[in-house]
C-alpha cells in the first residue's frame, strides 16, 4: 500500500471511532434537548453530559457500533478472509461479554439457537418476523472498514459487504445502504476518486429502490432538513447512509462534517460514524484533529488492531 492509501485506511479506523466516541454525546437527544445540554454545540468529548444513558460509558471511549467494526476486524486478522461464519463468531463473543449499546435487531439475531453456524438464516428469520419491514442502522454502523478490504476489486468489495451485513441485517435496504458506503470509500483508496452522485444512485438501485431517494436529499438538502433527530425514523439504515452522505457531499474538512452531524442528535453515535469513516477517507487520517485520536481513551487498542490488520493485508493480498 502506498503511503497516501495507508492515511486513508488509517482515517477510516479513527473517523469511525471518533464519530462513535463523540457522536455518544448526542445519542438519542432531539435538537432541543441538544440546545439545552450544549448551548453552544457538542465539539470536545470532555463537554459529554454525564447523564443516565451516557454515564454508562467513560468520555472518550466508542459504543458497540466500533466494537462490531473491531469484530469484523478481528474475523479478517484471524481467518485472513470475508467469512461469515468467522464474524458471527467474533460477534457472539462480543455479545456474551458485556454489550453495551446492543440494538435490538442485533440482539434478537444473535440470541437465535445456532446463530453462529447459520447466521444468514437467522438474520433473515428475525426480518421476516418482523414482516420484512426492519431495516435499522446496525449494520451500517459497522461497516466502514470493508471498504478498505480488497479495495482494488469493486465486485469483491460488494459482495463481502452483503455477505457480513446479511449476519444480522437481511432487509435489501440495509445490505444496499452498506454497499453504499463501503464502495465510496473504496473507490478513495484505490484510486482517489469520488464517486458522483448518479454512480451513488445506481449502486444503490441494484438493492432497493427505496434508497435513492435518501442519497438525493443528502445532495441537495441542508442537514437540518434531513431530520435526523425525528423520533419515528431514529434507528433507519437510510437516515444514517444519508447522514454520512450529507458530510462526503458538503464537508469541507474532517471536523466541521463531523460536528455537523453529531449536532443534529437523534442515533448521533452511528450517524457520525458512518459521516466519520467517509470523512477520514475523503480527507485522511493526516487530517484529523489531534485532540479527537489522543481522547479516545481505548486508542492504544484501536492502534493494536489497526497494525494487525494492515499487518494481515500485507501478507495475504498486496
Ligand atoms: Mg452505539
Amino acid at each position: 500500500m502506498t503511503e497516501n492509501q495507508l492515511d486513508i485506511l488509517k482515517g477510516v479506523f479513527y473517523g469511525q471511532a471518533i464519530g462513535d466516541a463523540l457522536g455518544l454525546g448526542t445519542e438519542f437527544l432531539d435538537k432541543n434537548q441538544i440546545a439545552e445540554y450544549y448551548p453552544n454545540g457538542l465539539s470536545e468529548y470532555a463537554q459529554i453530559v454525564q447523564d443516565k444513558h451516557r454515564s454508562r460509558w467513560e468520555i472518550g471511549d466508542w459504543t458497540d457500533d466500533t466494537d462490531q467494526f473491531l469484530c469484523i476486524c478481528d474475523s479478517i486478522i484471524n481467518s485472513g478472509e470475508i467469512n461469515e461464519i468467522a464474524f458471527a463468531e467474533e460477534l457472539y463473543k462480543w455479545f456474551n461479554g458485556i454489550p453495551m449499546g446492543i440494538g435490538h435487531t442485533v440482539y434478537k439475531v444473535v440470541s437465535v439457537p445456532q446463530f453462529t453456524l447459520y447466521p444468514h438464516k437467522a438474520a433473515e428469520l428475525i426480518w421476516k418476523f418482523s414482516k420484512q419491514t426492519n431495516a435499522s442502522n446496525g449494520a451500517i454502523m459497522r461497516t466502514s472498514i470493508l471498504g478498505t478490504y480488497e479495495f482494488w476489486d469493486y465486485d469483491k468489495v460488494a459482495h463481502n459487504t452483503e455477505i457480513i451485513a446479511n449476519v444480522t441485517h437481511w432487509d435489501r435496504r440495509c445490505v444496499g445502504s452498506c454497499v453504499v458506503l463501503t464502495l465510496l470509500i473504496s473507490k478513495i483508496i484505490s484510486e482517489s476518486k469520488f464517486l458522483t452522485f448518479d454512480e451513488l444512485c445506481q449502486i444503490a438501485d441494484r438493492y432497493d429502490d427505496r434508497i435513492k431517494p435518501f442519497i438525493e436529499k443528502s445532495y441537495t438538502l441542508a442537514i437540518e432538513d434531513l431530520t435526523l433527530d425525528e423520533t419515528a425514523s431514529l434507528g433507519y439504515t437510510l437516515k444514517a447512509m444519508s447522514a454520512g452522505l450529507w458530510a462526503y457531499f458538503k464537508a469541507e474538512n474532517f471536523e466541521d462534517g463531523l460536528l455537523r452531524v453529531v449536532n443534529e442528535g437523534g442515533d448521533a453515535d452511528t450517524n457520525a460514524c458512518v459521516a466519520g469513516s467517509i470523512l477520514g477517507a475523503k480527507f485522511g487520517y493526516k487530517s484529523i484533529p489531534k485532540k479527537y485520536i489522543d481522547g479516545l481513551i481505548h486508542k492504544d487498542v484501536l492502534e493494536e488492531k489497526l497494525n494487525n490488520y494492515i499487518k494481515r493485508l500485507n501478507n495475504s493480498h498486496i
